[in-house]
């Protein structure tokens, strides 16, 4: 099983569809079992969503940063 660590870091390749097939269907396993995943790959997707609307068609590595950190403090809440 993928850890959540795995799955944050795949997190862009995921969305980007840049995985091979048992790694996508490894991380929709852990998605469907990991809440906290999945709110975090709706978050990432809602961003470059936004960001491809406007200038930038990736998001920053400032940004996924940030992502990650609002997930570590999501996390650490609970
Ligand atoms: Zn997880």
């Amino acid at each position: 099983m993928l850890s959540c660590k795995h799955t944050i870091a795949q997190g862009t390749d995921y969305l980007d569809k840049e995985l091979g097939f048992w790694r996508k269907v490894e991380m929709k396993m852990h998605l469907m079992i990991c809440v906290n995943c999945r709110r975090y790959v709706k978050q990432l997707k809602q961003t470059v969503i936004m960001l491809s609307k406007g200038q930038f068609k990736q998001p920053s590595k400032e940004q996924i940063d940030q992502l990650k950190r609002e997930y570590k403090e999501t996390n650490s809440k609970q």
